[in-house]
Order: C-alpha cells, then structure tokens, then sequence
C-alpha cells in the first residue's frame, strides 16, 4: 500500500475527493461525447474531419494549450496541442485520432442516443469518449493546481488513424520521442475495460502470378494456370501461421483468370500478416519473399510488409501498467491488462522503445459496428485514471 501510494503520488484521500470530482462532472463528459459524435468524422471526407479539429484546438486553447495543425494531403489536418507545467521536463503524450470509419450520414440512421446505461452513436466508442476523457483531465488538473498543469502534457489527434496512419505516423514519432511517456485513449478491452500491454503488428503483403494463357480445348498443354500456382502458394503461406507464437496469417482475397475456357494467366491474392515480436516480422517477411514456384514456368511476384509494428510487453510497458494498477487499486477497482490482434498508433511509440499504455479510453463495444456504444457508469473513472496517470508518471 505504502509503495502505491508513492506511486500514485497522492493519498487514498485525496484519491477519493478526486474521483468524486469526476462523478459531479458526468454530464459534462456526456455532453462533450455528445458534440463529438454528433460531428461526423470519416477518414476519407478531409473537410469533415477538419471540422471537428477546429471544435477540439477550441476547447483545448480554452483549457490554456496552444494548438497547431499539421497540414495532410488528401486528408484532414492533425491537430497537436501543447500544455506547460508547472514542473518542466519531458512532456506525457496524449495519443489518439479524429477519424472514425463511418461515412457522412451515418447519424441519421445511428444517431447519438442515450438507452440501457450507455452512449450510443458512431465513434462513441472508438474514439470520441477518449477524447472527452482528455478534454475532462486536464480541466480537472487545472483545477486542482490553480488554472496550470501539473507537468507539460502534448495532445496528438491524427485524422488518419482507421487508414493506416501514413501521413501522421512520422509526427506522432517525432512527439513521442520527445515525451516521458505516451497514453492512447483508444478504447478499452472487453466488459472490464482492461487496458493494452502488447498489441499485435500487422502487414499486408501481394501475391501476384504470371502464367502463361491458351485456350483450354485447343491448347490445353501450352498454358501455365496462374490460379493453380497461386492455390498451392496459398497452402505454402497457411503452413506459415503459428498460433502459439502470435504468428497469423489469413488470405483475404483472391483474383485470378478471365473466362472459363482460358487458362488463367494471372492471380493475386492480398494477405493480412499479424506478429507478436519484431523479430518474427523479419523472419516472416523473409519466407515470403522467398516462396518459390512449383511450377516453374510461372513467375512470382511479392510486394508490401508490416506497416505497423508490435507493441510488445516491455518493461517499460509493464511499469506503466503497474503505476495505472497501483493508481485503480486506490479508487477500489481493478485494472485488467490484455493482449490483442489489432494495432493502434500506440505500436509506433512503443516500437521506439517510449513507455506506452494503450486502451485507455472508454469502457463499451461495438468498434465499427451499429451497436457501437460506450458504458456511462465507467466514464468518471477512466477520467480520474487518465488525471491521476498525468500527475504520477
Ligand atoms: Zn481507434
């Protein structure tokens, strides 16, 4: 107990008082995840995107940060906002995303709605309840340490998040580098909100066949079936997969041939490619590019690779989470910690070796589907979390 209190930096008490702080103010968190949803956000529409950037550099510049944007091609702008403190030194970085998945007009069919104990709408859950949260922290920080925050705090919203991150993955790298350490309000994991300590990397590669085309009543033998390559590539690739070490990979889709009576002369197929540690990514690129045809008159061609990282356990990972723990213990609940396939922004800070914690958004299901919904119950105490966090690490 002693030890956690040090860690936390603040007594159970003043624990306590905090986390009541935040139960006063749950409808001013549900209003905020209201006006967030209800500004539509798809990755791909630059000018809607941009409209909630602007709201958010608003209501950030009225908590005392300075924000700025930075210029994307083709999508909407990133917006970073940095706060000083009181205390100087590394700033902690507030990781998270604009863009949700869903297209213009998605409200009128799922509107925000308030039923069953949750916040309904698109985006609730990944990621505009994350947003409030930060939003919700520093205000209460401010509060408590006369209108200034406790430590200099950098905010990161990108636009690209759901796409790949190709056009903010160099900013949100160059931040990261420069902070003590790096929380994502990406939602949490299942019912318990458990936060994320290792999320799987994930690459898309191309497989491509050149055989050779003849009609298939005349000229049977002089074709090269591109689509029988690739069937036996794709048994080859399969074998790859290994469940144990977090190694998976899955086919998604194939293409190949133009009619019925032509032998085939070419196939594709793409493939999603997930690993655990880095060191498998290079092994598993390596078998890749080394597949070979079984027939010899074809001709293999592979393209892409991992495109985001793992975030694995580091020790550094594992301390974040047991400050996190240790801060939960003292509210009176427990922090759950989860291993999952899909990646996040927070694989490139992690993959740079800063301490990161991801998952530390809203508590709900539903990520990219119409029940998509957030549990208002866990909104104060993902709140406090991401306050006492701020202060402690
Ligand atoms: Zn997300």
């Amino acid at each position: 107990m002693k030890k956690a209190k040090q860690n936390a930096g603040l007594a159970a008490s003043e624990l306590g008082t905090r986390l009541r702080y935040f139960e006063d103010r749950r409808e001013q968190i549900i209003q905020t995840i209201r006006q967030l949803v209800e500004v539509e956000s798809p990755s791909d529409d630059k000018e809607a995107v941009n409209r909630l950037g602007s709201l958010l550099a608003g209501r950030f510049e009225g908590l005392g940060g300075h924000a700025k944007f930075h210029h994307a091609q083709n999508f909407g702008n990133h917006l970073q906002v940095d706060f000083s403190g009181k205390s100087g030194g590394k700033p902690i970085m507030l990781l998270g995303h604009l863009d949700t998945v869903y297209p213009l007009g998605t409200l009128a069919t799922m509107p925000f709605r308030m039923a069953d104990g949750r916040l309904w709408g698109p985006g609730s859950f990944d990621m505009k309840s994350g947003i409030a949260f930060m939003l919700s922290a520093i205000e209460a920080l401010r509060h408590w340490h006369g209108d200034e925050l406790p430590r200099p705090v950098t905010v990161l919203l990108v636009s690209d998040e759901e796409v790949g991150s190709d056009t903010s993955r160099r900013i949100t790298e160059n931040l990261a580098r420069k902070s003590a350490a790096v929380l994502v309000l990406e939602p949490a994991y299942g019912s318990k909100g458990a936060v994320k300590t290792a999320r799987k990397g994930v690459g898309e590669y191309i497989l491509k066949v050149n055989g050779k085309a003849a009609h298939s009543g005349l000229d049977f033998e002089k074709g090269e079936s591109a689509i029988i390559e690739l069937s036996r590539e794709i048994l080859e690739i399969s074998k790859l997969t290994d469940l144990k070490r977090g190694i998976t990979l899955n086919v998604g889709t194939v293409q190949g041939g133009t009619r019925s009576n032509v032998i085939p002369a070419e196939a594709t197929a793409v493939l999603d490619a997930r690993v655990a540690r880095m060191k498998d990514a290079k092994e598993l690129d390596r078998k890749l590019r080394s597949l070979k045809p079984f027939n010899r008159k074809c001709r293999l061609e592979i393209s892409g690779g991992v495109n985001r990282p793992p975030l694995e356990r580091t020790p550094g990972v594992a301390a974040l989470y047991k400050k996190a723990a240790d801060i939960t213990k003292q509210f009176g609940w427990k922090l759950e910690e989860a291993a999952v396939g899909g990646g996040s922004d927070g694989n490139f800070t992690a993959a740079l070796g800063i301490p990161t914690l991801d998952g530390l958004g809203g508590v709900g299901e539903g990520a990219h589907a119409t029940h998509e919904s957030v549990l208002i119950s866990e909104l104060p105490r993902r709140a406090a979390l991401l306050s006492a966090l701020i202060e402690s690490v």
